[in-house]
């Protein structure tokens, strides 16, 4: 299957190139070429190259990629082999990329491709994992299927083991989207208003305000006149209030965190007047 490529491609520091290492390469083709990402893809801002694992077999004729598993249980294990094999190919196609134009970024002492097996078992995935990863130019998805994949492979090339959260589901296809889609909106240029990606839940630690488009009455219920006021100001300080109060409410643990980075000022104690005796 061949890879999937935007529109006026180009490589550079200035864009990010997801690499997807799946067995369903269509599905991440759907899954990411409608609206925002579409239109980034179609802009050369971001890249998503879906490479079919299966292409990497080592059995030509059937290309098989999974067997039993050793000691036992149910269901089958992707093999090391031909994972490895595609990541190799990736792997060789950056570093190819890199020696042209930006020649003096590929020798970076101590920096590694990072390459990210998404998997229940790993650390759960948030605003500020998106960010670090935001930094890359390059990153690698492995997706896995079945009951998982060859521990052996996972040993050699993954850099970052992440989850969405814990249950489970039947392939990393949604969980690499998901999180290409929370990054990919924080590169510069995705994003129409650079600014809602800092004022949206998470960009300052709290959960985002709620928020109100016309008409100002709706089923009998009105946008909060403060909203109308026109005084930025007070609608900020509105604004805080209410995303204080819902982060409280819905996530108590995310206030506990804000709590501690934004510790309340201690109120000024009140001077007291001295008599005109010079008595307190
Ligand atoms: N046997 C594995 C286990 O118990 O950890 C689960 C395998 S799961 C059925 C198949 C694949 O789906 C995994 O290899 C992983 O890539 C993906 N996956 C499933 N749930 C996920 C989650 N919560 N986050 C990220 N990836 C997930």
């Amino acid at each position: 299957m061949a890879p999937i490529h935007g529109g006026n491609l180009r490589y550079g520091t200035d864009y990010m190139n997801f690499h997807i290492m799946t067995l369903f390469p269509e599905m991440i083709d759907q899954g990411l070429s409608t609206s925002i990402l579409g239109r980034a893809r179609d802009n050369g801002l971001i890249l998503f190259e879906a490479i079919n694992i299966r292409d990497y077999s080592a059995d030509l004729k059937h290309h098989k990629v999974d067997d039993y598993t050793y000691g036992g249980g149910a269901g089958m294990l992707m093999q090391a082999q031909p994972i490895y094999d595609c990541f190799k190919a990736i792997e060789a196609g950056i570093n190819e990329k890199n020696s042209g134009s930006n020649a003096d970024e590929i020798d970076v002492p101590g920096k590694r491709l990072r390459v990210i097996y998404v998997t229940p078992q790993g650390a759960v995935f948030n605003q500020e994992m998106a960010a670090d990863f935001a930094k890359e130019e390059d990153l690698v998805f492995l997706c896995g299927h079945y009951e998982g994949v060859d521990e052996r492979v996972l040993d050699e090339i993954v850099t970052d083991y992440v989850s969405i959260g814990d249950y489970v589901l039947t392939g990393g296809e949604l969980p690499a989207m998901v999180m290409i889609d929370a990054i990919s909106r924080l590169v510069p240029g995705v994003l129409n208003n650079d600014e809602s990606a800092m004022t949206e839940s998470f960009g300052n630690g709290l959960l985002e305000y709620p928020q109100y488009s016309r008409p100002e009455e709706w089923m009998g219920r009105k946008v909060p006149a403060i909203l109308l006021s026109g005084d930025h100001k007070k609608v900020d300080e509105w604004r805080l209030e209410q995303s204080i109060e819902r982060t409280k409410e819905r996530r108590p643990d995310l206030y506990e965190k804000w709590l501690l980075e934004n510790p309340p000022k201690p109120e000024k104690k009140k001077r007291r007047r001295k008599n005109t005796e010079g008595n307190l």
